[in-house]
């Protein structure tokens, strides 16, 4: 017995002894690590003998919206599990290990054991949830929060309806938010200022013929018809858009529409604007649906897995279904690839939720899917992460593609498939786009990506010189082949093309120093097949019914586009049908 307490006590000594061991030297310490741009996310954690008391971020250079959820998550988990052992935020995994890179600096400067710290349990893991079921009621529920899903809420609400929206991600935007953002439109108010013809009548053939006369014209006509007065919905929700209206990439024509914020974060934060500034639409996150019900032939009910549990939600009037495109489903993309070479090992610009959900979802209760073989690649990947940020074009006018020889190889004005296609011919499907200082009068002027040219030179992504021959050293390209491309692209620019490719797309010549160079690869982008709807955005079964109470907008829908998207048909599609599917949907009794 005696043996037994005094066993007892050396342990409490020990265990004691052990427990007063400091972990950090007390302080407040800096740390920093890369993000997603390449430019460090900054911040100090304050620590006092045992534990992490306080992180804050000093500089963040994240795209914002994308990485909200990151900053707001990961370091709160840190401090609930004091350890480094804390999963990345999906959708925004550059920016969380930024931050989890930056405070391991900071720990490290504090003497921690980095190694113990990150290979604790995941506490917040070993603490699982007890699993429950939550049923919610609403007159329209809809999956997926990216920008035809908020649209399809706002449209909603304001034709009366309340709203529920479940988001499998951490965070609302889908590939909207990351998006290049440009919209099409015929716009008399801005393009006859800036002496440019167009109607929606050209946008219709236009959009029809670039997508082989594959499209359904009568969706083609709801789209081209919406566009403008659907842009000016958004503007008087709030949204900016720049006056200046421009040609983007496989745009075919100079009618798409910029917003003010970069990338694709005024749509999001227009529309979550309008959300949180009126009652009736709530909007839940890290909530997966895997079903949807039909009750007596109607679509009604959505099941989702929540983060607490089983979310069963009640669409009274009417389900939509807006989950996005295939193009982050490596699965998906061989299963209806067609026309690509194998696109296992090709990047993506989309988020990683971009994966498909709601075809099998429509698919399940009856929708007919259609045009899925159709897959979209731009011409414009970063080369090693697929996605769009770091691209130098600033418009298609005014920009030349070069292969590793020097050459040009395409008419740059062309549909993005031709594009591409012409790209995989090049010597490791590689390709530098070729622009002057026209695109960027100062080094502080911007891309699409709200990224400024002197970041994206500085962190190697970009090469700048005075001359063409200094260029060429930059890029390892023949000098007197891109002395040659570059010639040959301004005197088509004086006769106005077309050029020896066919070109017809010009503006400036490229005579103005410094001149500028950034590597491109092919990459996934959108996939055009999906949901088969009608014009009022229903979704239809194979035989050409409507299937009650269910309705679809947006990537996730196939049929309007044919074999290839135009450049900037994209935001006007997911707007255009979004606000028809949440208007009639609301509308249903
Ligand atoms: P669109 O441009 O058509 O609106 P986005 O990609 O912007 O497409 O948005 C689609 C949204 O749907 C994304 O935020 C994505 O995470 C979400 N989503 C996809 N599948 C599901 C699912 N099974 N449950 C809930 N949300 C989903």
């Amino acid at each position: 017995m005696r043996k037994i307490s005094i066993m007892a006590a050396a342990l409490v000594v020990l265990l004691t002894f052990f427990s007063c061991g400091s972990k950090f030297t007390p302080g407040t310490y800096k740390g920093g690590a890369p993000g997603i741009h390449g430019e460090d996310v900054v911040l100090e954690v304050t620590v006092d003998k045992k534990k992490i008391t306080k992180i804050t971020v000093l500089e963040n250079h994240e795209t914002p919206g994308v990485s909200d959820a990151a900053f707001d998550r990961i370091p709160k988990k840190i401090m609930e599990t004091q350890s480094l052992d804390v999963d990345t935020v999906s959708g925004a995994t550059y920016s969380s290990k930024a931050i989890l890179g930056a405070v391991t600096k900071a720990l490290e400067a504090a003497g921690a054991d980095i190694k113990a710290l990150s290979a604790g349990k995941k506490k917040a893991e070993a603490d699982a949830v007890t699993a429950a079921t939550q049923v919610l009621n609403a007159d329209v529920v809809i999956i997926g929060a990216g920008g035809a899903g908020l649209a399809a809420a706002v449209s909603a609400n304001q034709n009366g309806a309340s709203v529920i929206v479940l988001e499998k991600m951490p965070q609302v935007g889908g590939n909207t938010i990351i998006s290049g953002s440009a919209f099409n439109a015929a716009d008399p108010s801005r393009q006859i200022p800036q002496g440019i013809e167009d109607s929606t009548e050209k946008h219709f053939e236009q959009t029809l013929k670039g997508g082989d006369n594959l499209g359904n014209p009568v969706l083609v006509r709801t789209l081209v018809e919406n566009a403008y007065p659907t842009l000016q919905w958004l503007e008087s929700l709030g949204m900016e858009f720049q006056d200046h209206v421009f040609t983007v990439l496989g745009g075919l024509w100079p009618r798409a529409h910029k917003p003010v914020k970069p990338l694709g974060t005024g749509y999001i934060e227009t529309y979550m604007n309008y959300i949180n500034a009126h009652d009736g639409i709530t909007v839940i996150t890290d909530t997966k649906v895997t079903d949807i019900y039909l009750e007596e032939g109607r679509a009604s009910v959505v099941k989702g897995q929540g983060q607490n549990g089983t979310i069963v939600a009640q669409g009274h009037k009417a389900v939509i279904v807006a989950t996005g495109g295939f193009g982050a489903n490596v699965d998906l993309r061989e299963k209806y690839n067609k026309f690509w070479p194998s696109l296992v090992n090709i990047g993506t610009t989309n988020h990683p939720g971009a994966t498909g959900d709601g075809l099998g979802l429509a698919e399940k209760v009856g929708a007919d899917l259609v045009g899925l073989e159709y897959i979209q690649l731009l011409p414009m990947g970063d080369p090693v992460t697929g996605s769009l940020s770091g691209n130098i074009e600033q418009a298609v006018e005014n920009r030349i593609f070069i292969n590793k020889s020097g050459n040009r190889f395409v008419d740059e004005g062309q549909r993005r498939d031709v594009m591409t296609r012409a790209l995989f011919e090049q010597e490791d499907s590689f390709m530098w786009i070729v622009l002057d200082s026209h695109n960027y009068p100062t080094m502080d002027t911007k891309n699409n990506f709200n990224e400024t040219i002197q970041e994206l030179v500085d962190q190697n992504r970009a090469v700048m010189a005075d001359t063409l021959d200094e260029l060429a050293v930059k890029m390892n390209v023949d000098a007197d082949n891109l002395k040659a491309a570059v010639a040959d692209f301004n005197r088509a620019v004086e006769t106005g093309g077309p050029d020896g490719f066919g070109r017809t797309l010009f503006q400036y010549k490229m005579d103005t120093p410094p001149y500028f160079a950034g590597g491109r690869k092919p990459t996934v982008h959108h996939t055009m097949g999906g949901i088969r709807i009608n014009e009022k955005a229903q979704v239809l079964d194979q035989d050409g019914n409507i299937i009650p109470g269910l309705y679809a907008a947006g990537e996730t829908t196939g049929g309007i586009h044919g074999s290839n998207r135009l450049g900037g048909n994209a935001l006007a599609d997911i707007n255009v049908f979004g606000k028809i599917a949440g208007a009639n949907a609301a509308a249903e009794n």
